[in-house]
């Protein structure tokens, strides 16, 4: 070993919690701190899937929408109800397009938890019969999670909308 050489003290990784051994691990930085390389990816994409509901839901509540309590309605949502981005999007289309519910700005998102089920079960319902009326544009931007042991995504509840998704994903390749 050379010992002249200096040695990176370790950090954390500001995504998944753990130490970034700097000297033998790929990693990122910016301003919020350091990132493994590939918890910096999961970062972005996440950042980009919560931004795009956000506008979403700005865009459905209009203009009286309370976009600060949105925010804390999303990630409540996510962490403690494993809910997912694309989750919550399509459960507000459903709401909203197929339902045909007045959403109060007011509330922000609050009817979602209430019918995210019912959601669910209308797009599963769709996709069967394979109808190409399904609103989305795009599935959520997905990349692939390296086994780490405490990566809050080992936990992430797969049984919603988002298996869905996979299958429209899957379906385009
Ligand atoms: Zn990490």
């Amino acid at each position: 070993m050379n010992y002249n050489m200096a040695k990176l003290r370790s950090v954390k990784c500001q995504w998944c919690s753990e130490q970034i051994d700097r000297n033998t691990e790929p990693f990122e930085h910016e301003s919020k701190g350091y990132y493994h390389k590939t918890c910096h990816s999961e970062m972005k994409a996440d950042r980009a899937n919560r931004e795009d509901l956000m506008s979403f839901i700005s865009s459905l509540l209009g203009p009286q929408a309370n976009l600060a309590f949105v925010a804390k309605q999303i990630k409540q949502f996510t962490s403690k109800y494993k809910m997912t981005h694309s989750g919550i999007k399509g459960t507000l289309v459903y709401l909203s397009d197929i339902k045909k519910r007045k959403l109060n700005p007011r509330m922000g998102i609050a009817l979602v938890p209430y019918e995210y089920q019912n959601a669910r079960k209308y797009f599963e319902g769709l996709s069967e019969v394979r109808a190409n009326m399904i609103p989305y544009e795009k599935p959520e931007t997905r990349v692939v999670y390296i086994e780490r042991k405490q990566s809050r995504y080992k936990e992430r509840n797969v049984k919603d909308l988002e298996a869905m998704f996979e299958e429209e994903f899957n379906s385009d390749n």
